[in-house]
């Protein structure tokens, strides 16, 4: 199916994989919406006929994430595609986690998500049709040690989707989560430098260990998080959590 003339928000969509989602979604055709807290409103110059529309927005933020997306809507009209993608992620063992982090983390990760769906949903049903696309992660399906908070967070973006999924069932909206693996972005660099500094390992060692437990047995790129993602808004499945890279996927 085409994506022509759709409306996309892409949350987080100014850097890594929420960059490649907003890409791809942007050469299927459709019009890109952009949330994140860095971002100003402008045209993304580099980009050509489809036009990324941002509205710097806080996803923790009720407030800003409604007033964003009217800005959106003004823009292009009502919204067809939601993919929740901004998210972050602190590491910390679990009796040094501070109160702090845990509550950031939950606001950003989970509730963020449930923000900006409550402030979409509304156009896709009054449609007939939408897409919810939520990026989770492998640790949302899986526990790790030292991040109890982004597990927590992500295994709540997971049930979160499972729950939408059903209670939309037949609506013509859909809602599903891509769980990658690391994934080659400024946030798995942070990762590393993170393991390097605490454990003294060199870049190609950290590298090489993260691709040993990723699903698949290596690092995910943030191209292949975006073509699962346009799989699932062009398809009509709905409640699947897809781990990237597939563990059966060759290299
Ligand atoms: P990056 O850190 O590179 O990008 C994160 C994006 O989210 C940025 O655009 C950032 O923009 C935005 N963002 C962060 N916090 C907020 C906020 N409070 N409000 C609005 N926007 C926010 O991360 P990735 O591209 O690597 O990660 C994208 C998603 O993929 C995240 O949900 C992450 O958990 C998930 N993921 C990543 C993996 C990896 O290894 N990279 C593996 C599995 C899942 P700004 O800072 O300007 O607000």
């Amino acid at each position: 199916m085409t994506l022509s003339g759709k409306h996309a928000v892409v949350t987080g969509g100014a850097r890594g994989i929420g960059l490649a989602i907003a890409k791809l979604l942007a050469k299927e055709g459709a019009h890109i919406s952009v949330l994140s807290r860095s971002s100003s409103p402008s045209r993304n110059p580099d980009h050509g006929a489809s036009d990324f529309f941002r509205v710097a927005a806080d996803v923790t933020d009720e407030g800003a994430v409604r007033r964003a997306f009217t800005a959106y809507r003004e823009r292009f009209g009502p919204i067809a595609i939601l993919v929740n993608n901004a998210g972050m992620a602190e590491s910390a063992p679990l009796t040094r986690t501070p109160r702090g982090l845990w509550d950031r983390t939950i606001a950003t990760n989970l509730t963020g998500t449930f923000l900006c769906t409550q402030a979409a949903v509304g156009d896709m049903l009054a449609a007939g049709w939408g897409r919810i696309v939520n990026v989770a992660s492998i640790a949302g399906l899986v526990g790790a040690p030292y991040i109890s908070a982004y597990c927590a967070s992500k295994h709540g973006v997971v049930g979160f989707t499972r729950a939408v999924a059903a209670e939309l069932s037949g609506s013509g909206v859909t809602a599903n989560a891509v769980c990658p693996g690391y994934t080659d972005t400024e946030m798995m660099g942070r990762a590393i430098d993170n393991i390097m500094r605490r454990t003294g390992r060199g870049e190609d060692e950290t590298r090489a260990l993260l691709a040993r437990d990723n699903p698949g047995g290596r690092i995910a790129t943030a191209d292949e998080v975006a073509q699962s993602v346009l799989h699932l808004v062009t398809g009509s499945e709905t409640g699947l959590a897809v781990v990237i890279p597939e563990p059966s996927a060759l290299p």
